[in-house]
């Protein structure tokens, strides 16, 4: 029970993040979104970030050199999420998954919404999730966040984190701040 707990309340995340707005909105470049779920001894963080950040364009990558910007960049944010979202030293946390789908269009998560102008392709996102499992129970740690010291067009990121039933929201600009679990 418990565990399908954990996973309804993961999967619901999106929605709760874009409940303040009229659906999706175009992606503002230099920011992105984080929510970060903390769960007994589990941190669950998952990134959408404009993909002009991390691989420095939005458009499918189909020349060679295209391909290697992008799957070097891919595996910067897989080797650095570590380090990008730091966790208290004292919970002994170990980041045991990380799955990066690096190019997810507009077009795609904008099929509801008909006022939609922007063209097809000309927006495109990095959307990741990090598992970290640690040896302490993470309710009530600080999070803090070195995204633009490895990406540094990541200026802003705006962060929901829920933590048991509590949920709050902060922003961060240019690595400065923390967020709470
Ligand atoms: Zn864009």
């Amino acid at each position: 029970m418990h565990s399908l707990l954990t996973t309804l309340v993961i999967a619901s995340l999106p929605t709760v993040a874009l409940a303040g707005g009229k659906g999706h909105k175009a992606h503002e470049h230099g920011t992105a979104s984080v929510n970060i779920v903390g769960e007994a001894n589990t941190v669950t963080i998952q990134l959408e970030s404009p993909s002009e950040a991390i691989y420095g364009f939005e458009y499918e990558a189909k020349k060679p050199a295209d391909i290697k910007k992008r799957d070097e960049a891919v595996e910067k944010l897989k080797a650095n999420a570590d380090k990008m979202f730091i966790l208290d030293t004292s919970l002994a946390c170990k980041l045991i998954e990380a799955t990066v789908n690096p190019f997810v269009t507009e077009a795609q998560e904008a099929k509801e919404d008909k006022k939609h102008k922007h063209k097809k392709g000309t927006h495109s996102e990095v959307h990741a999730t990090f598992k970290f499992e640690c040896g302490k129970p993470v309710a009530g740690s600080e999070v803090k966040f070195a995204a633009k010291a490895q990406f540094k067009s990541l200026r802003k990121l705006k962060v929901q984190t829920l933590s048991g039933e509590t949920q709050s929201g902060s922003t961060i600009v240019n690595d400065a701040g923390s967020a709470k679990l």
